[in-house]
């Protein structure tokens, strides 16, 4: 089984980027990636024995913002403890995708969380079956794992018809069920999927690459194409490594 996990950025109404994204990682993957976050919390929170929800905005809130136990912590040292947790994205086995919609360009047309989901599934069933491909004895099957959010009921209406059928680009075939909507605090990799979409949101809310560079080369990718990262936006000749894979 390979599991996408997905989170969102740039709800907010006055953010002109929505952004879907998150990783996908191979069932036996979670594993090292839930020690790798357990072990950071070891050592930036020592005698924090319960689980500790990252999510990368509250540790970059204004100083007197800060919530706990974050706020125990130096700016330097949050600044550190954020680099650590992009380098595991980096270093670690997983694919990156990525939806990145310029609302202005979506309302014209739908709702750019649907336009987003539906791109997502499609890319990762894509990938689920290029693997199947490649190696057809061990052939997978795809699970989408979405962190809960307020259009959880809209979602499940679309991974349902999603399941059923066909999408915009073709048919979903390597999904092994609808999407899961799971709570982030239940599981590391939703909280590692907060990061992949704050990363691409501040690389195209607010030209901030920073962070997207370090996890850049996960994309899911064949050779120089890149599969994993969608830019949709009114700037026809855009320059960014989405739009110039796509052309
Ligand atoms: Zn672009």
């Amino acid at each position: 089984m390979i599991i996408l996990y997905l989170d969102e950025s740039g709800v907010h109404s006055d953010a002109k980027t929505f952004v879907l994204s998150g990783l996908a990682v191979f069932e036996r993957e979670i594993h090292w990636f839930t020690q790798d976050l357990d072990a950071i919390q070891a050592k930036y929170f020592p005698n924090v024995t319960e689980p500790i929800e990252f999510h990368v905005s509250q540790l970059r809130r204004p100083e007197d913002k800060i919530p706990k136990p974050f706020d125990s912590l130096t700016k330097e040292r949050r600044r550190q403890l954020v680099d650590d947790i992009y380098k595991i994205i980096r270093h670690r086995r997983g694919v990156l995708f990525a939806v990145a919609i310029e609302k202005a360009w979506a309302w014209a047309r739908e709702d750019p969380y649907e336009r987003a989901f539906e791109e997502l599934t499609n890319r990762f069933d894509l990938y689920v079956r290029r693997l199947n491909a490649q190696t057809p004895e061990h052939e997978q099957r795809g699970l989408i794992v979405v962190a809960e959010s307020s259009y959880r009921d809209r979602l499940e209406i679309l991974g349902r018809k999603f399941r059923g059928g066909a999408t915009r680009w073709g048919m979903i075939r390597a999904l092994a069920d609808v999407p899961f909507f799971v709570p982030a605090s239940n599981t590391r990799l939703l909280q590692i999927a907060d990061f992949c979409a704050n990363a691409v949101y501040g690389r195209y809310n607010g030209g901030y690459t920073r962070d997207f560079d370090i996890i850049a080369p996960r994309f899911d990718r064949e050779e120089s194409r890149i599969h994993g990262l969608t830019h949709l936006c009114n700037d026809s000749e855009c320059q960014c490594l989405g739009c110039l894979s796509r052309a």
